[in-house]
C-alpha cells in the first residue's frame, strides 16, 4: 500500500481536498494518506517559508505530495511555499492537460486538447530582483542549458508514451537571443532525436494569441517558466473553467500533484467549490504511481458526472446544466457513478499511462571561454549621454577604452538620438582595443578608477565568448 502525504492547504482547501480523498478511497486505490499542515497557520505561526520540517521529511519520505491550494498572506515578506516546494524539490515539470468536455461544460473551444508543460525551476521564478538606482529595478531571467534539456526531453517522452503527435514550443528568442534562445536552440537539438513526433516553434506572443483562438491546433506545447504559468491558466480556463484542470510537478525523485486554481477564499466554507480540479490532480498521481485502475475509474465516473448534468455553480448553465450541486454531493456523485462509463464523451483508457522515468540532461563537455570585456552599470543622474561618456571615458585604461553606452538597452553613445528617453541606469561597455586581450586584473583596475573619479558602479557582467561565439547581447541600435 502506497502512503502519499496530504495537505488540505487554506480557503477551499479542506473541502475540496475532504471530496478528493473520498472518491480515492471509494476507488479502491491501494493508497493511504499521511497527512502534513502547511501554508497560511504555519505562515502565521512565525514560520515565514510556510513549513515545517516534519512536514518536509514526510514528502521526502513518501516522494509523492497530494496538495491542496494555500493562501501566501500578502507582504510580511512571505515566499510562496508553492514556488519554494518546487524548485527544493527539484519538480522541474508542471504538466497541465487543458480539454474540453463540449458540450456538458460551456466553451467557445468544443475541440480542445492541449497538455501544457511548463518549465517549473528557472526563468524570473528565481526570485533575484535588486533595486539598483533610484529609478530602476531589475529581475535576473535565469535560463540553464540542463534546465531545457530536462523539461524539452520530458516533453517528447511525454508525447511519445501518451500517442501525441506534435509538440510546440513558444518562446521570446527574436528579442531574448540568449536566454528564450538557449530554450529554442535546445528544443531543436532534443527534436532531432524524436523524428516520429512532429514539432514547431511559435513566437510565444502570437503563439499564445492562436492557443486562446484555436486551441485544437495544439497538441503538447513546452515553454519556459513564466509564459507556462500564464498560458496554463489561459488553456484552463478556455476548457470552461480555470476551477476543472489539475497538474503534476514532476522530479528525478519526488511528485507534487495539485488543482492549477488558488484557494478562493471568496466561496471557502459555504460547500459550493467545484472539487474537479484537485480530483484531476489526484487521478495524474494516481497514474504516476501505477494505480492505473483506479484513475481510470474514478475518470470515467467524473465524465459520466459532468455529462449527467450535476455541477457545481461555477460549471452550472441554466438549460444545459441539469442539477446543481455543492462540493460534498458532487464527490457523493461520482462515488455513486465509480462503475459507470460516461455515454456521450469518450471513455478514458489509461492503458500504458504509468510514470516513465523522468529523462536526465546530458552531460557536455565545457566550452572553452573567453574573456572578452565588460559592461559597468552605473548610476548617474546625468541627462546627456556625451556626459556621461566623457566621464567614463576618464576611467579607461591603456588598450581599454569605452565602446558603448545604452540606457535600458537602447544605444545612447555614440551616436545616440536626442529623442531616446534615458533613466539613471547606464550600461557603459568596455573592450579591449584592437587585438588585444582584456584580464580581470584590468577590470579590477578599471573598478579602481570608478572609485577615484568618483562613478557609481552598482554591478558589472563580464563579456565573454563560449568555443568562439560571442555570448551576450548587443546594444540595440548598435
Ligand atoms: P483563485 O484561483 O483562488 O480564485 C480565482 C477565482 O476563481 C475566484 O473567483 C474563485 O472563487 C474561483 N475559483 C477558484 N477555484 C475554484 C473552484 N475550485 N470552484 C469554483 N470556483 C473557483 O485565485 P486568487 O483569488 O487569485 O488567489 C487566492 C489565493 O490562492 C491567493 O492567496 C493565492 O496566492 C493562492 N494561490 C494558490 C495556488 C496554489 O496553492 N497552487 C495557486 C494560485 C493561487
Amino acid at each position: 500500500m502506497k502512503t502519499i502525504t496530504v495537505a488540505k492547504g487554506d480557503g477551499i482547501g479542506p473541502e475540496i481536498m475532504n471530496a478528493t480523498l473520498n472518491i480515492i478511497k471509494a476507488s479502491g486505490a491501494q493508497v493511504q494518506f499521511e497527512e502534513i499542515s502547511v501554508g497560511e497557520k504555519v505562515y502565521l505561526s512565525g514560520n515565514t517559508s510556510g513549513i515545517s520540517p516534519d512536514a518536509w521529511e514526510s514528502i521526502r519520505r513518501n516522494k509523492v505530495f497530494l496538495k491542496a491550494p494555500i493562501t501566501t498572506p500578502q507582504g510580511g515578506g512571505y515566499k510562496s511555499l508553492n514556488v519554494t516546494m518546487r524548485k527544493t524539490l527539484g519538480l522541474y515539470a508542471n504538466v497541465r492537460p487543458c480539454n474540453s468536455l463540449h458540450p456538458f461544460v460551456v466553451t467557445k473551444h468544443p475541440v480542445m486538447d492541449v497538455v501544457i508543460v511548463r518549465e517549473n525551476e528557472e526563468d524570473l521564478y528565481a526570485g533575484i530582483e535588486h533595486q539598483q538606482t533610484d529609478d530602476v529595478v531589475q529581475c535576473l531571467k535565469l535560463i540553464s542549458r540542463p534546465g531545457c534539456e530536462k523539461i524539452i526531453r520530458y516533453a517528447f517522452e511525454y508525447a511519445k508514451q501518451y500517442g501525441r503527435k506534435k509538440v510546440t514550443c513558444f518562446s521570446k528568442d527574436n528579442i531574448m537571443k540568449q536566454t528564450d534562445g538557449l530554450f529554442h536552440k535546445v528544443f531543436k537539438e532534443v527534436a532531432a532525436e524524436y523524428s516520429d513526433i512532429e514539432n514547431e516553434h511559435w513566437i510565444v506572443d502570437i503563439g499564445a494569441a492562436k492557443l486562446a483562438d484555436t486551441p485544437e491546433y495544439f497538441d503538447v506545447v513546452v515553454m519556459p517558466n513564466l509564459y507556462g504559468d500564464i498560458l496554463s491558466d489561459v488553456a484552463a480556463q478556455i476548457t470552461g473553467s480555470v476551477g476543472m484542470a489539475g497538474s503534476s510537478n514532476i522530479g528525478a525523485s519526488c511528485a507534487m500533484f495539485e488543482a492549477i486554481h488558488g484557494s478562493a477564499p471568496d466561496i471557502a466554507g459555504k460547500n459550493i467549490a467545484n472539487p474537479s480540479g484537485l480530483l484531476q490532480g489526484a487521478i495524474l498521481m494516481l497514474k504516476h504511481i501505477g494505480e492505473i485502475e483506479s484513475a481510470e475509474k474514478i475518470m470515467n465516473a467524473w465524465l459520466t458526472t459532468i455529462e449527467s448534468g450535476v455541477h457545481t455553480q461555477d460549471i452550472y448553465t441554466e438549460g444545459s446544466s441539469k442539477q446543481l450541486v455543492g462540493t460534498k454531493e458532487f464527490a457523493e456523485t461520482v462515488i455513486a457513478n465509480l462503475d459507470k462509463q460516461p455515454k456521450t464523451l469518450p471513455a478514458v483508457n489509461f492503458e500504458g499511462h504509468g510514470a516513465f522515468i523522468p529523462p536526465k540532461a546530458t552531460e557536455k563537455k565545457p566550452a572553452v571561454k573567453e574573456l572578452l570585456g565588460i559592461d559597468v552599470f552605473v548610476d548617474d543622474r546625468e541627462k546627456n549621454p556625451n556626459k556621461v561618456a566623457e566621464k567614463l571615458q576618464s576611467i579607461e585604461l591603456e588598450g581599454v577604452k569605452l565602446e558603448m553606452i545604452t540606457n535600458r538597452g537602447i544605444k545612447v553613445w555614440p551616436n545616440g538620438f536626442d529623442e531616446t528617453y534615458c533613466t539613471n541606469h547606464w550600461r557603459c561597455r568596455f573592450k579591449p582595443e584592437g587585438d588585444q586581450k582584456i584580464d580581470k586584473s584590468q577590470i579590477v583596475s578599471l573598478l579602481g578608477n570608478a572609485i577615484t573619479k568618483d562613478v557609481d558602479v552598482i554591478k558589472t557582467e563580464n563579456l565573454y565568448s563560449f568555443d568562439g561565439e560571442l555570448a551576450f547581447s548587443l546594444g540595440q541600435g548598435q
